[in-house]
């Protein structure tokens, strides 16, 4: 069984998913491992990093967290004018808790969408995103 410390699984999605692994890459790929599964903005990974020493520029964040996006090792999830990378990359729907503006994954049976209509002409559908606002009851 492999430790949680195991800087070879990082290294080993890298390769696995064609993206070269830089000494950058890695360390952002331990830190995402090591924080478990979440949803991390920009801005949120960015303080992650800088809080373990590890100084990038904000763009470089953005495009890092864009890279290992396509190469599948993050989801994508937009809502709004905001947008998250989710850790869990497994196909998933989400909870938005409007009070703490934070994304929870939807756990087991995913909800169904039904009566999606044609694409536009000479278009594909991609995926359907399913996000259920939510609020804690007074
Ligand atoms: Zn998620």
């Amino acid at each position: 069984m492999r430790g949680v410390d195991d800087d070879g699984e990082d290294l080993e999605r890298l390769l696995g998913a064609g993206l070269r692994p830089t000494r950058q890459r890695l360390a952002v790929m331990r830190t995402i491992r090591l924080g478990g599964r979440r949803h991390l903005t920009p801005e949120s990974f960015h303080c992650e990093l800088a809080a373990i020493g590890l100084r990038l520029s904000l763009a470089t964040v953005y495009n890092t967290l864009n890279h290992l996006t396509d190469a599948g090792l993050l989801r994508r999830v937009g809502f709004g004018d905001r947008t998250w990378y989710c850790t869990n990359a497994a196909e998933h729907h989400h909870f938005f808790d409007e009070q703490s503006e934070r994304l929870i994954d939807i756990e087991g049976e995913q909800p169904e969408v039904s009566g999606i209509p044609a694409p536009p002409e000479g278009m594909a559908i991609l995926g359907v995103e399913v996000i259920i606002r939510v609020r804690r009851r007074p």
